[in-house]
């Protein structure tokens, strides 16, 4: 019948592994050890890598800045020709603009107006910033204190020819694109999107467009996840509701797997329905069950079908966008090639409600984070915190993390809060 998966196997040989109460750093750590990026990749004009990640290393094909120039208005001269102390008087023979160099060499004596972003001329190796000298008939007048190489920027100071400007793993923001321009590169190569197929589980829904029969609900998990996935910029493909039904599902699942990289369900991972999920996951594939010890997003499946990996979200609404966060999105950017995929920011700040939570479980509340009048932040609790509540996800700018070990909340206590939008 039933063998166990093989990933269920390894996983139960570990100590601390217990399926009815993992520890949210732990699921994290088991679901990256699966995780590869897809090797696909193609080359895109600059400004389509934009949300992309780099597959290969950009080199540079020039040295960073090209030339020694300026990195002030003033004058270049040679160091060697200023006195100790007093004054010096040089001789003005001619200009370096930016893209409009002066051409031929200094001689001793000598001094060229440059302006920022100007070539140095050969000979000169030293800026003087227009205010510290005196012009007049056609010469310069400097005091002392210079020192020599100042306000000078060196060829291939930034980057060197040959050198990687950008790694591959990089995601390509406006910086990158700017960069990259920069080096005068028209395409690079990026990994190609993920493709993730998602459904939402349940025989009370109803899409929007359709009347609400009793004890119907309308599906808002397809809407947050397209909206979560879009912002990763994935490829998406919404496989609409599917009943609770296991020859439907099994379909579903089945073709899931076929079309996409990354399949995420919503619903039927909770205790009762769970079984015959369960059940057909373990034909289909390898995935694992778990309560993660968290509130919301108690129930929560990984696994793989066939080669698409698979998520099986709870049902509850606030429950699929916290579980998406804590797990979801650091497992696409794997995939998608991200690389190093660094921990979202988070922080201390006082938080001003009193907070209820019992300690064996981390706790993701739903936060207001604001600024008072003398400049300090502080945080205060969304209301109700119940996980079917999407309106406390909509009115938050923050979640408030309480760590396992943490009892009841105080106000003044100091909470980690994470904020959002850098979040999402
Ligand atoms: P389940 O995990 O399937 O038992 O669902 C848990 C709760 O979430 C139930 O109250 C469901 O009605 C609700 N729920 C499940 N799927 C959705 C959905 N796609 N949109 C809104 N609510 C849902
Ligand atoms: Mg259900």
């Amino acid at each position: 019948m039933n063998t166990p998966p093989t990933i269920l196997r390894d996983l139960s040989c570990a100590d601390d592994y217990d399926p009815n109460s993992m520890p949210v750093p732990k699921a994290r750590e088991v679901i990256a050890r699966f995780l590869s990026p897809i090797a696909t990749m193609e080359r895109v004009a600059v400004r389509a890598a934009l949300g992309r990640v780099l597959a290969e290393d950009v080199i540079s094909p020039l040295d960073v800045p090209s030339h020694d120039n300026s990195a002030m208005d003033g004058y270049a001269l040679r160091f060697a020709d200023l006195k100790a102390d007093g004054k010096t008087t040089l001789k003005m023979t001619g200009s370096s603009f930016a893209g409009v160099p002066f051409k031929g060499s200094l001689a001793a004596g000598q001094t060229v107006r440059i302006m920022t972003g100007g070539v140095v001329p050969a000979g000169a190796d030293t800026i003087v910033m227009q205010e510290h000298a005196d012009a007049k008939d056609g010469q310069i007048t400097i005091g002392g204190g210079h020192k020599q190489g100042q306000h000078l920027r060196r060829a291939g100071e930034d980057l060197q020819k040959g050198q990687p400007a950008l790694r591959k793993g990089q995601p390509v923001r406006p910086a990158e694109i700017g960069l990259i321009a920069s080096l005068g590169i028209a395409e690079v190569s990026v990994y190609r999107k993920l493709r993730v197929a998602f459904f939402s589980t349940g025989d009370e829904l109803v899409s929007i467009g359709s009347a609400l029969g009793e004890g119907q609900i309308y599906d808002s998990n397809r809407y947050t996840l397209y909206g979560m996935l879009q912002r990763l910029d994935c490829e998406i493909v919404d496989m609409g509701v599917v009943r609770d039904d296991p020859k439907l599902l099994e379909a579903a699942f089945r073709e899931a797997a076929t079309i996409a990289d990354v399949v995420i369900t919503s619903g039927g991972v909770s205790v009762g329905e769970a079984d015959f999920v369960k059940t057909l996951l373990n034909e289909l594939g390898e995935v694992v069950f778990w309560k993660i010890a968290m509130k919301p997003g108690r129930p929560l499946a990984y696994g793989k079908i066939g080669n698409a990996h698979f998520f099986g979200l709870p049902g509850n609404p606030v429950s699929v966008m916290v579980t998406f966060y804590q797990f979801v999105r650091d497992a696409l950017l794997k995939l998608a090639g991200r690389d190093p995929i660094e921990p979202l920011p988070t922080f201390r700040v006082p938080c001003t409600s009193t907070l209820k939570k019992a300690p064996g479980r981390t706790e993701f509340q739903r936060g207001i984070l604001s600024r008072d009048n003398a400049g300090n932040m502080s945080v205060r609790v969304t209301g109700e915190q119940g996980s079917g509540i999407l309106r406390s996800m909509s009115e938050a700018n923050c979640f408030i993390i309480l760590p396992t070990e943490q009892g009841n909340v105080t106000p003044g206590t100091l909470v980690e809060v994470q904020v959002m939008e850098s979040v999402i």
